[in-house]
């Protein structure tokens, strides 16, 4: 579709923010909203629903309700399994929607949100509606006279809890593993990023999945979320989002009915590159292009460069050359690849590190500039900060902008430690054609994730989790069924 095209069904959305409770469309009980604006160019999208503790109340209700007479946890698995695979069918059917609303929500280039995002949401309720009815239960090897059943059960009502910067892509995560179990969810959208979500949940219901069954809340997380979270009904929280809030989110576990609390959070990757690397040309591309996805908005993204110091000159020249393909452009234009921060609050934020970066004695290479602000919205260069030192602050927090930090070391075994030295713990890569070096220091990588000569390996039967305060708990695969449902043991004696 051209530019102008995508401009004009931009221009003619009619867009509902009403939450999504017991199959309906509702506004919040307190008839409080707020306004949706565009980061795209500041365009009014919508008033959403404001929800708090009183619609967490109702669709706490009415999920438990669904889940206590079955309607949906008592359907057979191939019978779930038809469900999410059609509403997978409907998420591509309204693909080209689905991806407007996402990138005008939150700012990514309309190119990714089709090819990525929409395709990532479907592959992802698919598969798991594929798997559910392929996975059998256990028998343990007792003696003779017992039988003894290891059977998974759905743990009942699961809260979903995610961020702004993939809103459908961390969504399905959460709802395609607890629904294909037989849960009954409740969707708590970031405010910066609700559309999406509430579209999903008309499509679910139009898939088969019944009323009440999938509730969406659009909200704040002081309100909404931490009412789910405090909730004495609600079993389980799958939450995505920053450290800060997961810990928060854990403790109101604890503080209520210690409900299961799964945690997806940040991450500052360390991504390190040898000089006997087998491909200098593809490490380049792939720090560079891994960095400015997204517009750095990225759990994952390999935000510290580690380069051995004998290539690093070598390496910086490829990357500058690399750089002016990422500067921001239009969202609503296919050929854009590097999109708009999310709001102002997060523009500030970039734009407050990499002021930190100048003052802490970094050598800005590229960008640290906001541009385009003649269109309303925020966008930022693509941002390249050399001789950075560890204890530097943008070494140190998450940046989740466009913000590279290049550092260099001689003795790998110091590159591993200054790695390792993050609370972080969410991916890593090693660049390297020393088979044993990349063996010994995969393994001594402290991260859920660690990439050998690529970055961009991703697929949804491999977990994706974190160590240290990256959170606990796996997305993806069959171990994100580990989050959504309870081990039962039936034991049976045999006279
Ligand atoms: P955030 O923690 O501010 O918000 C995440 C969600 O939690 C939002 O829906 C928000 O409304 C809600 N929330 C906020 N405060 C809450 C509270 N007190 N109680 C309950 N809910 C609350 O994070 P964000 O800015 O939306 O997202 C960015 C963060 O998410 C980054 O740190 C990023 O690394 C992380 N992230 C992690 C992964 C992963 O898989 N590890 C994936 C994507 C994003």
């Amino acid at each position: 579709m051209t530019n102008r095209l995508w401009h004009e069904r931009a221009d003619a959305l009619k867009i509902d923010g009403r939450a999504f409770i017991d199959g309906k469309r509702t506004w919040a009980v307190s008839g409080q909203f707020f306004d949706d604006h565009s980061p795209v160019d500041g365009r009014h999208l919508a008033q959403v629903a404001r929800c708090d503790s009183a619609d967490v109340e109702l669709a706490v209700r009415a999920a438990r309700t669904a889940f206590d007479d079955a309607r949906w946890a008592g359907q057979a698995p191939a019978a779930r399994k038809r469900v999410l695979i059609k509403f997978a069918d409907l998420v591509v059917q309204h693909g080209e929607e689905l991806a407007l609303l996402e990138t005008l929500d939150m700012g990514k280039p309309i190119k990714y949100s089709q090819s990525v995002d929409v395709n990532a949401t479907a592959n992802c309720l698919r598969w798991y509606g594929e798997a559910i009815d392929k996975i059998y239960d256990e028998i343990a090897p007792t003696a003779s006279d017992s039988l003894a059943l290891i059977t998974r059960e759905p743990v009942g009502v699961v809260a979903a809890i995610v961020p702004w910067n993939y809103p459908m892509i961390m969504a399905a995560w959460k709802i395609a593993p607890a629904l294909a179990a037989g849960n009954s969810v409740i969707l708590k959208p970031s405010e910066k990023s609700p559309l999406t979500a509430l579209r999903l949940a008309e499509l679910a219901l139009e898939a088969g999945i019944p009323a009440g069954v999938f509730n969406v809340l659009p909200g704040f997380g002081q309100e909404a979320g931490a009412a789910l979270a405090l909730h004495m009904d609600v079993d389980c929280i799958g939450f995505t989002g920053s450290t800060r809030t997961g810990k928060q989110i854990m403790q109101m576990a604890g503080q209520s009915n210690l409900k299961r609390a799964w945690t997806e959070l940040g991450g500052k990757s360390a991504n390190i590159v040898c000089a006997d690397c087998p491909d200098l040309d593809a490490a380049v591309e792939a720090a560079i292009g891994s960095i400015y996805f997204n517009q750095g908005e990225s759990c994952n993204a390999p935000s510290r460069l580690f380069v051995e110091a004998s290539i690093k000159e070598q390496f910086l020249a490829k990357a500058l050359a690399l750089i002016p393909a990422f500067q921001p452009g239009d969202p609503l234009d296919e050929n854009t690849v590097m999109g708009a921060i999310v709001d102002v609050i997060q523009l500030k934020s970039v734009l407050g590190y990499i002021e930190a970066g100048k003052a802490e004695g970094a050598k800005l290479l590229s960008g640290g500039k906001q541009v385009q602000l003649e269109t309303g919205g925020y966008y930022v260069t693509p941002t390249l900060f050399d001789e950075v030192d560890s204890s530097m602050k943008i070494a140190r927090e998450e940046i989740f902008g466009p913000v590279l930090a290049v550092l260099s070391f001689t003795d790998i075994n110091d590159a591993i430690r200054q790695a390792n030295d993050s609370p972080f713990g969410l991916q890593a890569a090693i660049w390297t054609s020393d088979l044993s070096r990349a063996i010994k220091t995969a393994r001594a990588l402290r991260a859920g994730t660690v990439h050998v000569n690529q970055y961009d390996g991703d697929d949804i039967t491999v977990p994706f989790g974190g160590y240290k305060q990256s959170g606990n708990g796996r997305d993806k695969s069959l171990h994100a069924f580990d989050k959504y449902t309870d081990l039962k043991t039936t034991w049976i004696h045999i006279s």
